[in-house]
């Protein structure tokens, strides 16, 4: 079973001499971190003819178990950029206009995007890999746009207390990139959160998730789904490839009793919460099939410091509840670039432009994060440790409440979007 692994910050002691540095680049902006939140931040700026660099520790864009829920946040965002059409016709993907929770047989809609009002009223699900091989695609057809896979960021470089760049290992080397502004987007685990000190404040609920995936059968429809068990949760959404990605929610004090009780109780496990997974749970052979995520909500305090800034999973960690964690992060680079476009082209992003980013993101990030944990301490924290299956609170069927729902999911509160003057210039179908 694989497991994320922390990366340790390097210490002082392994300070790079300046022989060891095998190249120093300039440019304006360094972005740390290949994910939607960088790739996106990345793309705005070329577009605008800002100087960039983005380095993704990663060699490829291949990650199993992520996000691969796009909302009509992002959908809206991606009309701004005039790129739908083209994302739409080169990925397959699929739509759905609802998240169901199945409990004792009976089926409730939690969101409803159908009444939404927008372009997109549903999500689309589609390949986290694919939009990012996309994004970063789009922005190299910028020639002032630099992508650098394999390039572990391990330093900052601070000058009387101001960040002007990092140093990255790769290829067996130190490079140094220096610049303008450094922004952090290297995702819940990040590694630029520990060399600036910056401290993470979050609430760890003692559950625990199993990623894995199954066939899924022709016939059956798609869609994401809930369905609660007795102490457990299975949550499931559609792949374009005709699989089903699951989440399998347990305690976190479970887990060791059902590894040592070996994998086929982990087969009987989920069919006990859907029976229908029985003619194909014999396809999850081996623990290594899965993933495990402990569930995270957090925040830092300050999103930024002379010279660096934090958006994206760097900056808040949400639950995977509503799988919302992609639209938030890419809303956040759209309320950096929207502020920071301009002070870049002059070369004078000041702490007060860093700060207006902070101030217009907390506070839907705060909500939906009170959202969230309402939710985990109300129904997920219930259900995992009731002997008897979950039952909704009567509220739950309001239909008002659906929508409402849907909207803070698929929007949030203050939604961003491009200033007029970056949208696609001929931008004009509706
Ligand atoms: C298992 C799992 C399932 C999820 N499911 C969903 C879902 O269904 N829907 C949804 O919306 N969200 C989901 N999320 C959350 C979603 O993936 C994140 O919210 C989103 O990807 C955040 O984007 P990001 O760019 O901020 O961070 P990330 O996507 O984490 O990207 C950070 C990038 O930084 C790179 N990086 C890290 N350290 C360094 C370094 N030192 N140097 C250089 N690069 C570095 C990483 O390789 C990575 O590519 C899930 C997350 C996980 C972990």
């Amino acid at each position: 079973m694989s497991e994320s692994v922390e990366q340790t910050p390097i210490t002082n002691k392994e300070f790079p001499t300046h022989n060891a540095i095998l190249d120093v680049q300039q440019t304006t902006c360094c972005i740390v971190g290949g994910g939607p939140t960088g790739a996106v931040l990345a793309l705005l700026l070329a577009r605008q003819g800002i100087t960039v660099m983005l380095l993704e520790g990663q060699k490829n864009f291949n990650r199993s178990f992520r996000g691969d829920v796009l909302h009509a946040g992002v959908m809206e965002i991606m009309d701004e950029l005039g790129l739908t059409e083209r994302l739409l016709q080169q990925i397959p993907h699929t739509k759905t206009d609802q998240i169901e929770f199945i409990i004792s047989g009976q089926s409730i809609a939690f969101a409803d995007f159908s009444q939404m009002k927008t372009r997109h009223p549903y999500m689309t699900i589609i390949s986290q890999v694919k939009l990012l091989e996309f994004i970063t695609a789009e922005a190299k057809r910028y020639p002032n746009f630099q992508l650098v896979m394999g390039a572990n960021v391990q330093q900052l470089i601070e000058e009387d207390g101001i960040i002007r760049g990092v140093r990255y290992r790769s290829h067996g080397g130190w490079h140094e990139v220096r610049s303008h502004l450094t922004v952090a987007a290297d995702g819940r685990f990040s590694n630029m959160r520990k060399l600036a000190g910056i401290k993470f404040n979050k609430t760890a609920p003692p559950i625990e998730l199993i990623w894995l995936r199954l066939p899924r059968n022709p016939e059956e429809p798609g869609g994401l789904i809930s369905r609660f068990g007795r102490k457990r949760i299975l949550v499931r959404f559609n792949t374009v490839d005709m699989h089903w990605q699951i989440a399998y929610y347990i305690p976190k004090s479970d887990f060791r009793q059902i590894q040592a009780a070996g994998i086929e109780a982990m087969q009987q496990a989920i069919v006990e919460v859907v029976p229908e997974f029985a003619d194909r749970v014999h396809y999850l052979k081996d623990w290594k099939q899965t993933s495990r995520l402990s569930l995270e909500i957090g925040r830092i305090d300050r999103w930024y410091s002379p010279g660096l800034l934090f958006i994206g999973d760097s900056a808040h960690v949400m639950l995977p509840l509503g799988a919302v964690g992609i639209n938030y992060a890419i809303q956040d680079s759209v309320a950096a670039a929207n502020i920071l476009i301009e002070p870049l082209k002059r070369g004078d992003v000041r702490l007060s432009h860093l700060a207006v980013i902070q101030r217009q993101r907390e506070l839907p990030i705060k909500i939906i994060q009170a959202f969230q944990y309402f939710m985990q301490t109300r129904v997920t924290a219930k259900a995992l440790t009731s002997e008897n299956i979950y039952k909704l609170p009567p509220y739950w069927h309001i239909p008002m409440l659906r929508d409402i729902v849907a909207n803070l999911l698929a929007f949030g509160v203050n939604p961003p979007h491009l200033k007029p003057e970056y949208k696609l210039r001929d931008y004009s179908d509706n």
